[in-house]
């Protein structure tokens, strides 16, 4: 190589070598005067619908989503892609592509201009409008939560948090998070969770803390997704009145949706199942099926929704549709616990998850893991705690997140984050 031409090579080189991506080095390790990449492959490509990323998997010349877009979906727009160093795509971040044209080409053009690779993206879209037209009214057969079809199902969702004022979480009981939650997260059922001796809780507050309920309960309805109505209490067998006269209204308001689901009794504390909150649960469920005779109830077991050995041992006969509620939280609740609700499982109740924990702080969590695992192998649905910002291991979002939703990946906790994987997956 002449002096002149080396310098020259020696300068296009340190400039590339700035600003080079992916597979800078195996290109100008060569002369750039006689060799170009032949290289034209598509590394990663994410399709945006309404904020929200869904990302794809590329197998081969395969452009998979990992997950379905909504039922009516129309176009989604390429948020990110990124193909081989000097290669050319026919398309570009931020076209839009049609969904009914439902396959879409994508042409990697490499460097050298002659070599090219064709990959193909189908678009994944949900072949039914909601999950609740889908799978309708639930009802308890055995020790399965089953749908319309007489078939086992389960759901993954959020809860969000007490409703209490002035507790914090109460700015994220909107309409527009539930409809993020399922758009964004494939959340298929929510939990209201309402406060209720606690300051500023439902007897401090009625109207305030059942309205905020309401805009969960009507969001989810309208969005076709199951919700949990929660009287979120650890003393309801002291206010036995007020439940069963919140309830009756609860279902003369909502018994006639498939989407509703009454969870009577958060987590009783260290009491009898069979004097007192067995009674109290009858007292309640009686006072719910004169007006509403067929959608689930949920009740709590003692020790914090922990002893459903109890309920297993006892139940209750006097309505059908009764679930009962284990609760976990990874820190403290290992294979012990679901030894326990195995057996429970395996003596014929139906057990519903309607609130669990993360280890938090970390996605790094093998408890949850087997935990889920283990929600998935015997079909119980589950709801995690908490849709909120408050500092703490469960909080879904960092501090100050938008109470509207729409959260990107910087604003979820590591808690939000794992939840989220968790939910996205649980349909697939
Ligand atoms: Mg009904």
């Amino acid at each position: 190589m002449r002096p002149l031409k080396l310098l020259i090579f020696f300068l296009i080189t340190s400039i590339y070598s700035c600003s080079s991506g992916v597979n800078g080095d195996e290109i100008f390790q060569q002369d750039p005067f006689s060799v170009k990449s032949t290289s034209a492959k598509l590394i990663s490509f994410n399709i945006e619908y309404n904020s929200s990323i869904f990302n794809c998997t590329i197998n081969g010349d395969v452009v998979e989503m990992d997950r379905a877009m909504p039922f009516d979906a129309t176009e989604g727009i390429i948020k990110s892609m990124l193909i081989s160093s000097g290669a050319t795509s026919n398309k570009i971040i931020g076209d839009k592509l049609q969904i009914s044209s439902n396959s879409q080409e994508i042409v990697i053009t490499a460097e050298d201009g002659l070599t090219k690779k064709t990959y193909n993206l189908t678009f994944k879209v949900n072949d039914y409008t909601s999950i609740v037209d889908k799978h309708g009214l639930l009802q308890v057969n055995g020790n399965k939560i089953v749908d319309k079809n007489n078939e086992a199902i389960s759901l993954a969702g959020n809860s969000f948090f007490w409703t209490n004022n002035n507790w914090g979480g109460l700015k994220y009981y909107k309409a527009s998070v539930v409809s993020w939650l399922k758009l964004d997260w494939n959340t298929t059922i929510v939990r209201a969770a309402m406060g209720v001796e606690d300051s500023g809780g439902y007897l401090d507050d009625k109207l305030s803390n059942k309205n905020r309920l309401k805009v969960i309960v009507d969001a989810a309805i309208d969005q076709g997704i199951y919700v949990i109505i929660d009287w979120h209490s650890h003393h309801a067998e002291d206010n036995t009145e007020e439940a069963v006269s919140f309830f009756k209204e609860m279902a003369s308001l909502y018994g006639k949706y498939p989407n509703v689901i009454y969870e009577i009794y958060n987590e009783p504390l260290d009491v009898s199942w069979n004097t007192v909150i067995k009674p109290y649960a009858e007292t309640v469920i009686s006072a719910i099926r004169e007006i509403d005779p067929d959608n689930i109830i949920v009740v709590g077991t003692p020790e914090w929704s922990q002893k459903v050995d109890l309920a297993a041992n006892n139940p209750i006969t006097s309505s059908d549709n009764i679930a009962y509620t284990l609760h976990f939280y990874s820190v403290h609740h290992k294979q012990w616990l679901r030894d326990r609700a195995k057996a429970a499982l395996d003596k014929g109740i139906a057990l519903f998850v309607t609130e669990w924990g993360t280890i938090g702080y970390t996605q790094n969590d093998p408890e949850s893991e087997e935990w889920i695992k283990w929600c998935k192998e015997n079909d119980i649905s589950h709801c995690s705690w908490a849709v909120n910002d408050k500092v703490e291991e469960w909080s879904i979002v960092k501090e100050g997140a938008n109470s509207n939703g729409s959260w990107n990946d910087n604003k979820l906790t590591e808690s939000g984050k794992l939840t989220r994987s968790i939910n996205r997956k649980w349909h697939n």
